[in-house]
């Protein structure tokens, strides 16, 4: 048995099942992100800093 996770689109809940329990909206599988857009972000950030000083 794959225990693949799985989320929630509406309340951001992970989860195993195919459907939430909590709400009952179909869940997807999170896409395994080789980036991070925290790091992109983080990098904008950088940009804007240097700008301003
Ligand atoms: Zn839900």
């Amino acid at each position: 048995m794959k225990g693949r996770i799985r989320r929630c689109p509406v309340d951001s809940a992970y989860t195993l099942h195919e459907f939430c329990p909590l709400c009952g909206a179909a869940t997807v599988t999170p896409h395994p992100a080789r980036f991070s857009p925290e790091d992109k972000y983080g990098s904008y950030r950088r940009i804007a800093r240097g700008w301003t000083r």
